[in-house]
């Protein structure tokens, strides 16, 4: 892949624009990119495999146009618990009615309604609570069996067919794959997407679940939508390769003022283990239907990048909103006014996570500290895993990190973490080799200026993971102007 001038985005906080009917053809996806989309995501809870498939094959033939490694994420629907149909689509509601819930797949009525999941009734209990329809239908359980349970009605004055069910006091006995995912996940993978995503996971052994269908073919999400999740967050982080804060269900599934404080803690510990972290649903959503956001929203978006999340998303504003491109221009616009605040990066600094006793943290966090005191323009890694580049995201350098690998696969990964601006280019033979094809890369990509300096850090021998231990100063000199280049591949 071929890098050409400037295509630096000069942005450190990455963009997740998730493609559906508003954003489905070429020139829709190369103008969400243009804007400022980084990371496009295909959500298997709507579309055909063929939908997805011809999204993909667009977003490689925009990412050989513009020579930039572009990331696709597949978004699995997971175990998601519906209620049956009713007779008349609908029913009314009253507060303290009762209403029963079982396994019967005839049409409910006012007075029951099908839940065709047996595993709710086993793991609920007198006074457990359901949650119907984004939560604004409330249940609360008073006796059940084996396939009932009979519930009075706390909250809400509607149900229609298929309504979506939470329960969230309770881990329940699924597995986070169903065969409906099981199939989405091998279409997927046959796609070559480079990111899977999974819906509720609940515990770690979920992650290891899908790891194990997954293999190396695709690095693995775990959204946490599930208070049982957030209780799990740190051997969950241990498993996945990055972590998803899902507001939509995480709002359902507990109070909304707790969800702020949840969203800062999994971006905390995401960045303590240095593993990426998205943060998702309703950032615009006013943005569905208008041409800006609200000043609420604006702040929201702000609010995660002063986190330090390495990426924030877009979920109907860009599959089906009025105005996908406005919604990424605006995320654009909003991360790099933050990212200029004076107190961003001093914010960003005073959660400075401690450093591990290994070589490759030593020599990370002294690339950091040497950038600032020279005033380089750039951390270079090398990388073939992308482990060493990983470390250098969870310093957080003002400054962005050039990630260099000869795997396309780690290119594309490492597109969604926090300033790295990742270049898919041939290996190095020598050291001397790797200096060169640093600063070359930098200058024609618009990272550094000739005259200004770069840190780069490497693994030395070349291609053993994790392997960081060597640290080089490097100028961006006269002879390495682009017009006497010879390009990276
Ligand atoms: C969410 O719940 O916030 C989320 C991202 O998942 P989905 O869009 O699949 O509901």
């Amino acid at each position: 892949m071929t890098s050409k001038p400037n295509h630096h985005r000069k942005r450190q906080t990455k963009i997740v624009a998730t493609l559906g009917p508003a954003s489905s053809t070429k020139a829709m996806i190369r103008a969400l990119f243009d804007a400022g989309a980084d990371v496009f995501r295909l959500n298997f809870s709507h579309g055909s495999h063929r939908d997805h498939h011809e999204r993909m094959c667009l977003i490689r033939e925009v990412e050989l146009d513009v020579g930039r490694p572009i990331t696709v994420l597949a978004d699995l629907q997971g175990p998601k618990l519906r209620v049956g149909v009713f007779t008349d689509g609908r029913i009314d509601l009253e507060i303290g009615q009762s209403l029963r819930l079982d396994l019967d797949p005839v049409p409910g009525t006012n007075q029951r309604v099908q839940l065709p999941h047996p595993e709710i009734f086993a793991a609920i209990g007198p006074d457990s609570e359901l949650l119907l329809d984004d939560g604004k239908v409330k249940l609360r359980v008073h006796r059940c069996g084996a396939d009932f349970a009979d519930t009075i009605v706390m909250s809400g004055h509607q149900l229609s067919d298929r309504k979506g069910v939470n329960v969230p006091d309770v881990v329940l006995p699924l597995s986070p794959l169903t065969p409906k995912d099981r199939l989405d996940l091998e279409a997927a993978l046959s796609m070559g997407v480079d990111w899977v995503a999974l819906s509720f996971v609940q515990r770690p052994e979920d992650v290891d679940e899908a790891r194990q269908l997954i293999g190396q073919r695709a690095a693995v999400m775990a959204k946490l939508e599930k208070p049982s999740a957030v209780r799990n967050l740190l051997p969950i982080l241990d498993l996945a390769d990055g972590v998803m804060v899902a507001r939509g269900d995480l709002g359902v599934e507990m109070p909304p003022e707790n969800v702020p404080r949840t969203q800062k803690l999994i971006v905390r510990e995401a960045r303590r283990i240095g593993k990426p972290v998205i943060v998702a649903t309703q950032m615009l959503e006013s943005m569905i239907t208008n041409a800006t956001p609200t000043r609420a929203e604006a702040s929201d978006v702000a609010t995660a990048v002063y986190d330090g999340a390495d990426a924030i998303m877009l979920s109907a504003e860009s599959a089906t909103g009025q105005y996908p491109i406005e919604a990424v221009a605006m995320m654009d616009r909003i991360a790099r006014h933050t990212q200029d605040d004076p107190t961003y990066h001093t914010g960003i600094a005073a959660q400075h996570p401690d450093l591990q006793h290994t070589s490759a943290d030593a020599i990370t966090a002294a690339a950091r500290q040497i950038t600032e005191t020279i005033e380089a323009a750039a951390i270079v890694t090398y990388t073939t895993s992308g482990s060493t580049t990983l470390r250098a995201v969870r310093e957080r350098p003002e400054v962005p990190i050039l990630c260099l690998t000869s795997k396309l696969e780690t290119a594309r990964r490492l597109v969604l973490s926090f300033g790295v601006h990742a270049v898919h280019t041939a290996d190095v033979a020598s050291f001397n080799e790797m200096v060169q094809k640093a600063v070359q890369i930098a200058l024609y990509d618009g990272i550094a200026r000739i005259g200004q300096r770069v840190v780069i850090t490497a693994g030395v021998p070349f291609g053993k993971p994790g392997n960081t231990n060597v640290l080089r100063i490097a100028w961006i000199e006269e002879q390495t102007d682009p017009r006497q280049l010879t390009l990276p591949e």
